[in-house]
């Protein structure tokens, strides 16, 4: 289901119960059901769903629904306001300020987009005027530190790695602290991934973590990662105190619902979505005008 089929999936529930001529609790019932199935097929979680659901019944009250001439407009706003309200966890990521140094930390398994999220997040600040500097502390995957040089020219932002040492914690350090001599206020630290949520990358995760003490950890995660989206969001978070989540190629199959998932699971809200491949495919996120493009 790509991000907007949902909406046409829940139009049609509301439509068959709109077409109902009495609405008891079993009409409702019908449509929520309706309603729960497309949203598992975009992805949100089965317990979310599941709570989402019980939360709607609560808000609903079938005699309203029954005297009033919006029905669908009732069941529209509940869901509109449930997945709004999943979506913002209650308290903002820590902001970076201009002219002060802040180091930024990225986790996510490896092919998530993480080294070309880093970039762009480099290069949306230096476009607003912040002097931001890279770090590839990735020395599992071969190539990421060409990759990350590769960008980082690209986008004229200043970068740090190594092709000889192979202990990511050192190069780390060693990059923040070169950086922050440089009075650079954005330091980005890239890290390493594996193809799967294993105990060595955790650990890693967790002495990049200890070594150069990040004012803000992003989770970043491939949109298409479905329903696995909360298990792997929580392990990380269980490792590095993950602040702020961003969720990548929102372009072409994607689903809406795992960002649901991540936001859930970190209990961390969504700041930034990839769009594509190139540098400037990068959005500021919003959780109403998500919501609105989820449901169509
Ligand atoms: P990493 O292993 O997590 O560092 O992932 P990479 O940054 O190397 O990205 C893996 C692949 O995903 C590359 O081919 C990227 O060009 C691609 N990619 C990253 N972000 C996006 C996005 O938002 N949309 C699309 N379509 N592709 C992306």
């Amino acid at each position: 289901m790509v991000l907007g089929q949902l909406g046409g999936s829940i139009t049609r529930a509301l439509q068959q119960m709109s077409n109902a001529t009495i609405i008891d609790e079993k009409v409702v019932s019908e449509c929520l059901n309706e309603i729960s199935r497309a949203l598992l097929q975009a992805d949100v979680q089965f317990k979310m769903v599941r709570d989402m659901q019980a939360n709607i019944k609560r808000i609903v009250n079938p005699d309203d629904l029954a005297a009033g001439h919006n029905k669908r407009r009732i069941m529209q706003k509940a869901v509109f306001d449930e997945l709004c309200r999943i979506l913002d966890p209650g308290k903002p990521s820590y902001t970076p300020k201009k002219g002060k140094t802040s180091i930024i930390m990225f986790v996510g398994l490896q092919g998530s987009g993480k080294t070309t999220t880093c970039t762009k997040y480099a290069h949306y600040h230096q476009k607003k005027g912040w002097k931001p500097a890279l770090v590839c502390a990735d020395t599992f995957r071969a190539g990421a530190f060409d990759q990350l040089k590769q960008n980082a020219t690209k986008a004229k932002i200043p970068f740090y790695g190594s092709y000889m040492e192979s202990d990511p914690v050192k190069i780390a350090a060693e990059g923040v602290e070169r950086f922050k001599q440089e009075n650079c206020d954005l330091i980005i630290v890239d890290t390493s991934g594996r193809h799967k949520q294993e105990a060595a990358l955790f650990e890693e995760m967790r002495q990049v973590s200890e070594a150069t003490k990040p004012d803000l950890v992003i989770f970043v995660m491939d949109s298409s990662i479905g329903q696995a989206a909360f298990d792997q969001a929580q392990a990380f978070k269980q490792s590095v105190s993950v602040g702020a989540v961003i969720v990548t190629k929102m372009d072409g199959h994607a689903k809406g619902g795992g960002a649901l998932s991540a936001v859930a699971a970190t209990k961390s809200p969504v700041i930034f979505i990839g769009t594509g491949e190139h540098m400037h495919e990068f959005e500021v996120f919003d959780v109403k005008p998500f919501v609105s493009r989820l449901l169509g």
